[in-house]
């Protein structure tokens, strides 16, 4: 039997597995499942085809996306691997030749979508050929809260019962540990033997700034100054955005093209392509454009909108810089951006607990937008990895944000909501910091107390950023009957009794608004 090194070095061209590929494919080998939580870029597709190879019979890959399937069908016959894809793009007579195949034996790999493989009549034809391996890529995939949660994946299990013998193998490069037991669970992979590897891309600089202006043409002078003539990709929330900014980039003498699902699917294939292969092409896209693009030297990925959560944002920002040289992660985004979103997270058809769910994920990604310490750092937190000092490589690292001592401030919010009784939502407490005329206000009687009219150094925004720092920080929490009344948690208690303190970020608007001095 040849080697699994021989086939790494024979037929892929590498002299060396990377960690923890090696070990991976010998639980393969020995036909144990195996779970794979590897950064994108990582080299997971390696895992699962060399031990397909190696082993008698068919590895069956399955994969939710038809566009990257036949990219690497493609890549592996150039190689001289027998690799097929079953899905709805093939011909019936193409279908017909690749199912003759596999019953004969003659295919090392077969790609196929989760629907295709859960009819009856794919699994009874698997059942009748020697499937060596099932591999389920994007396994987050099966995750009911993450961006990316495909109903057929929960069905996925059936594989479990219907061919107990065949290893199997789940691979993500999303996994925080919630997602991380989801899959475990859902796919029946209690036995699996887990690997991962960190998620760090050291090589990523990250750069994130918020305004309500500018952003295109902070945009530019990123690109011009610090990438000229470079790969790049730039996400926006909306496809009229994509076509805007590309646009407006092409009028500056820019090398942009558009990307999303509106375009015609041969013009986004002529795009993706020219994105591949020519020098220097500057993708504008949504988030449609991305799973699955293997360009090594994309040098920077810029963001003109907040991606929905920490997960999509590593995702995104992970296609930069994967041949290990310096790249960068830039965002700009707008206090509009959060309005927008949280607008459709509650608009959508989504139940209560998955909205909240989501709701929790914005909240994160915000807290990781505002935050005055090492960008890495908190990245790496979320995914439950800690990295032990600042990074040195990102833009609070590299250039320490100014910030103000918003102490005393945040005591008169919390004492505010205390005095009020803890149950008033942030336009009320704004209120009554600011003194404001309000009926209510005056039926609770509220204008008696200490702290009405208390926080007159701060604008009503100021006041509103406050309190979602507060809100991010976990030092109080919404009630859970859902009318957005503020409570106090216990971890604010220290800062009422002045034995912490609360630094925060300084931007428009949060910063103290200037008291100019006038006549009384
Ligand atoms: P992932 O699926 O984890 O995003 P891929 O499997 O697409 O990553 O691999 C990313 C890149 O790394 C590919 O270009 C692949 O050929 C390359 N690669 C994978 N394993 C090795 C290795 N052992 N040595 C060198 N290059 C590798
Ligand atoms: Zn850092």
């Amino acid at each position: 039997m040849v080697s699994t090194l021989e086939i790494l070095r024979h037929t892929f061209g590498y002299d060396a597995f990377r960690a923890p590929q090696e070990e991976v494919i010998q639980t393969l080998m020995a036909a144990k499942d195996a779970l794979v939580l590897m950064p994108t870029g990582g080299g997971k597709s390696l895992c699962y085809q060399i031990p397909a190879i190696a082993r008698a019979g068919v590895g069956v890959v399955i994969s939710p996306l038809i566009a990257l399937m036949e990219d690497q069908v493609n890549a592996l016959r150039q190689a001289g691997v027998a690799a097929a894809a079953l899905n709805s793009s093939a011909s019936p007579a193409e279908a017909r030749a690749t199912e003759e195949a596999l019953l004969q034996g003659t295919i090392d790999l077969l790609y196929i979508a989760p629907e295709r493989l859960l009819q009856e009549r794919t699994l009874a034809l698997l059942q009748r050929s020697t499937v060596n391996l099932f591999a389920i890529d994007e396994a987050h995939c099966v995750s009911q809260w993450g961006h990316d949660f495909r109903p057929e994946y929960l069905q996925l299990r059936v594989l479990h019962e219907r061919f107990p013998q065949v290893p199997r193998i789940a691979l993500t490069a999303t996994a925080d540990s919630k997602t991380r037991q989801e899959i475990i669970e859902r796919l029946a992979l209690q036995k699996a033997a887990v690997f991962i590897r960190s998620f760090d891309r050291p090589n990523i600089r990250y750069h994130i700034h918020s305004g309500s202006q500018g952003a295109r043409n902070a945009l530019l002078r990123f690109i011009r100054d610090r990438h000229a003539g470079e790969a790049g990709i730039v996400y926006c929330l909306s496809r009229k955005r994509v076509e805007e900014v590309a646009e407006w980039l092409q009028g500056e003498g820019l090398g942009a093209l558009p990307y999303h699902a509106g375009l015609s699917a041969d013009e986004r294939r002529r795009n993706q392509q020219r994105f591949q292969r020519d020098e220097g092409v500057i993708m504008v896209a949504t988030i449609a454009f991305g799973m699955g693009i293997d360009k090594p030297n994309v040098r920077f990925v810029a963001h003109l909108n907040l991606p929905k959560s920490i997960e999509a944002y590593y995702q995104e920002t992970g296609r930069a810089g994967r041949d290990g040289l310096p790249a960068e992660a830039w965002m700009h985004y707008g206090l509009q951006d959060v309005v927008q979103l949280r607008q459709m997270i509650q608009q959508s058809e989504a139940d209560l607990p998955r909205k909240q769910m989501e709701g929790h994920k914005l909240d994160a990604m915000l807290a990781l937008c505002e935050t005055t310490d090492c960008r890495r750092q908190t990245l790496l937190g979320y995914f439950s990895e800690h990295l032990a000092l600042p990074c040195g490589n990102c833009d609070n690292c590299l250039q320490p944000p100014a910030t103000w001592d918003a102490t005393v401030a945040a005591q008169k919010a919390l004492s505010a909501i205390h005095r009020t009784g803890q149950r008033f939502g942030v336009q009320y407490l704004v209120d009554v910091l600011l003194a404001r005329e309000d009926p209510r206000i005056q039926q609770w009687d509220h204008h008696q107390l200490t702290v009405y009219g208390i926080g007159k150094e701060l604008s009503a925004n100021a006041w509103r950023a406050l309190f979602r720092h507060l809100l991010l920080r976990g030092l109080v929490e919404v009630d859970a009957e859902g009318h957005g009344g503020l409570r106090l948690s216990p971890s604010s208690r220290p800062l009422l009794r002045g034995e912490e303190k609360l630094t925060l970020r300084q931007h428009e608007s949060t910063t103290p608004k200037r008291r100019d001095k006038r006549p009384e």
